[in-house]
């Protein structure tokens, strides 16, 4: 039998989870408590016969999880047929401490703890998938991978803000980058599709979901990457501003009166595609500019112009760029947007194949005369995640 890792992602109000084998990566089962601490919740679980799914109340997280035992019970696999090794925990804000992942015991929880105040929004939620976690799996070894980890490597001129070194050393101030794990699986899957070894490769990864980043790993290593201190920073995202001039935030609150809680809101919340188009998911936003939607198309524009701008800016960070490659859910499925961010750059060796780039089928998607190739892999965070604590536990 195969190790199998528990991956739990516990958000402030959902808990998602998968069974991994660890040694192929397949998810034998996984699914989503969603609406915690709402009356009508909603339990979707999938495993060897098929999906189920109930709406129920479900009153907080640890009553979801007790859900999601219930559930490997009743549809399977009953636990007793897969040996879970390990639980493993996608924790987002690591700040400069982890650069690895971590064995959980009550020190690792009292310094994702302290890092509360750098990601208000996510660490509270993941320290309760791992209290509760480890009420229920006492016996289990569990694991904390951090989602800045893999942006430790960053140089100082690439992690510190021109702003009074103090808010740096006194406050913690600085950009920690996020979508580790994602980019740890691409880079190596990317590697793997050029044959080439990824400690010579020089690679720009788009990581294009919900949330969107880009990244220059050199040698596999990331040394710049757009978001910061915050998921908020670089890109623009389904709800997510990405870069603002900070100016602007002064402004909202002299002229307008806002609070914080509302412009923090506001760049977190109602901005990005939603913002400008009143529509976060991509591919309802793809349907109405097919459609000849003005605010849909302008969304699109400025969602690929700062892909754009990121390209070359990496670009001209690593100075040779062996390939391009683009994931999560619009980087795998929108050959409209790898198409529009990369039109026109033959003269640094950029060429898209039209074909390759509108088969739906990831891998190449350049020509083979490319100098830069560039590349669709689909993200498996997940499966890194079992497997960055099979390898600590090992
Ligand atoms: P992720 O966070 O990786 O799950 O990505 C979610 C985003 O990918 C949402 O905005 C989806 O609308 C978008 N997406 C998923 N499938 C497609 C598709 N076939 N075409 C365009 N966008 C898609």
């Amino acid at each position: 039998m195969s190790d199998h890792v528990l991956v739990i992602n516990a958000g402030s109000s959902s808990l998602k989870y998968s069974l991994i084998d660890g040694a192929s990566g397949a998810a034998v089962a996984s699914g989503l408590v969603e609406r915690i601490g709402e009356p009508e919740g909603r339990h979707v679980h999938r495993g060897p016969s098929g999906e189920t799914s109930a709406t129920l109340e479900i009153a907080s997280h640890e009553e979801a999880m007790r859900a999601v035992i219930d559930a490997f019970a009743e549809y399977g696999p009953s636990f007793d047929d897969v040996e879970i090794v390990a639980i493993g925990h996608r924790v987002v804000h690591g700040g400069s401490r982890f650069a690895d992942p971590v064995l959980i015991d009550d020190e690792l929880v009292a310094a994702v703890t302290e890092l509360v105040p750098l990601a208000p929004l996510h660490n509270p939620a993941n320290l309760e998938g791992i209290r509760v976690a480890r009420r229920l799996f006492p016996d289990h070894p569990q694991v904390a991978v951090f989602d800045t980890a893999f942006h430790q490597t960053l140089p100082p001129e690439a992690y510190t803000y021109a702003v009074p070194l103090e808010w740096r050393d006194d406050h913690g101030i600085r950009r920690y980058g996020f979508h580790g794990t994602s980019y740890a699986f691409v880079s190596g899957e990317a590697a793997r599709l050029l044959g080439r070894d990824l400690t010579d490769l020089n690679l720009i990864v788009l990581h294009l979901g919900n949330g969107c980043s880009a990244a220059a790993l050199r040698g596999g290593v990331s040394v710049d990457t757009s978001m910061g201190m915050t998921p908020l920073e670089g890109l623009v995202m389904g709800t997510r501003s990405g870069d603002v001039d900070p100016a602007i935030l002064a402004y909202l609150t002299h002229e307008l009166g806002w609070t914080p809680d509302k412009i923090d809101h506001a760049l977190n919340h109602e901005s990005g595609l939603k913002g400008i188009a009143g529509d976060n998911d991509f591919r309802e936003l793809t349907e109405r500019r097919s459609t000849g939607d003005p605010h849909a198309q302008l969304a699109f524009d400025i969602y690929c112009r700062r892909i754009r701008k990121y390209i070359g800016a990496y670009y001209a960070v690593l100075g040779t760029v062996d390939a391009i490659v683009f994931t999560a859910g619009v980087g795998q499925h929108s050959a409209e947007v790898r198409a529009a961010s990369l039109a026109g750059l033959d003269r640094l060796g950029i060429q898209l194949d039209p074909e390759r780039n509108n088969s739906a089928t990831p891998g190449l998607v350049s020509t083979d005369g490319s100098a830069v190739a560039v590349l669709v892999v689909p993200t498996n965070e997940e499966w890194q995640i079992a497997r960055e604590a099979l390898t600590l536990l090992r």
